[in-house]
């Protein structure tokens, strides 16, 4: 088993819903690899803590009632509004559990996140420069030729990484401007977009997924067999995949959805 067949396995196995010769396989990946046996003890430390903190806490009535009436998660439309207690018969058995689990989830994660002592991953300082460039805060290299960003910020790091030159034409976005910034003794290579589609940042560095923040939504996209991991720093959106050794985070200001149809389209399968 690889590390990353492992690391799709591992929140299956917390909640036990590993058949017997998966989780045999990957005990046996854990017992051999400690990357990936961190990674499941740091999974397994997280769902503690939500237990924890979620113990003793009940959703209060009128939140429960607007979360069981919202139509984004109940899509009935064409009928009155009906009582929160009426869609909960309305589910299978098998449903409630899950519900349940996703309300609090809802109540305790935030509460668990605000408790965590503030320090910013790579990811999320990096955002930074978004608003300092908009403001004209910030020297940067500026051309409007792709290629010459790509040469130059390559160059800055000697050659050991490249930036990804996405072409964004059809987005009405033309490269503006490259830079290079140091953040905890790593180089980030930043190319700037700007047009009628508005400003968009993408950030390249040497790192792994780890460098996501660790309350970012991911999405696995099966076609490429890639994970895409949705943040935001203000009003900055953000999607981070990883190609290889180098984390791409595209950052701009327009709608997350539309944000992480562009990285899924741009990203390139490692
Ligand atoms: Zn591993």
């Amino acid at each position: 088993m690889t590390c990353a067949e492992a690391q799709e396995l591992i929140t299956a196995l917390i909640d036990q819903e590993l058949g017997q010769a998966e989780r045999s396989s990957l005990e046996e990946h854990l017992s051999e690899c400690s990357g990936c046996r961190l990674a499941f003890e740091e999974e397994s430390a997280l769902k503690n803590k939500i237990r924890e903190a979620a113990r003793g806490i009940n959703a209060p009535g009128h939140l429960r009632s607007r979360i069981l009436s919202d139509p984004r998660i109940f899509t009935e439309k064409s009928r009155p509004a009906r009582r929160w207690q009426d869609y909960l018969r309305l589910m299978p058995p098998l449903l409630r559990p899950i519900l349940a689990f996703a309300l609090l989830l809802a109540i305790a994660l935030p509460m668990f996140y605000f408790s965590k002592p503030a320090s910013e991953p790579i990811a999320l300082a990096a955002l930074e420069t978004y608003d300092r460039f908009l403001s004209g805060d910030l020297p940067v290299h500026r051309t409007e030729n792709t290629d010459e960003i790509v040469r130059q910020l390559t160059r800055a790091v000697g050659g050991q990484f490249h930036p990804m030159g996405y072409d964004l034409t059809a987005m009405n976005l033309r490269p503006v401007a490259g830079l290079v910034r140091e953040i905890d003794g790593r180089k980030v290579l930043v190319a700037i977009y700007q047009g009628q589609g508005g400003t968009l940042f993408c950030y390249t560095f040497l790192g792994s997924e780890q460098d996501a923040p660790t309350n970012a939504a991911r999405f696995f996209e099966a076609a490429k067999k890639m994970n895409f991991y949705a943040f935001s720093r203000g009003r900055v959106n953000a999607v981070l995949h990883r190609e290889g050794e180098i984390i791409c985070i595209l950052a701009s200001a327009m709608p997350m959805e539309e944000l992480l149809a562009l990285a899924k389209s741009k990203a390139k399968p490692s």
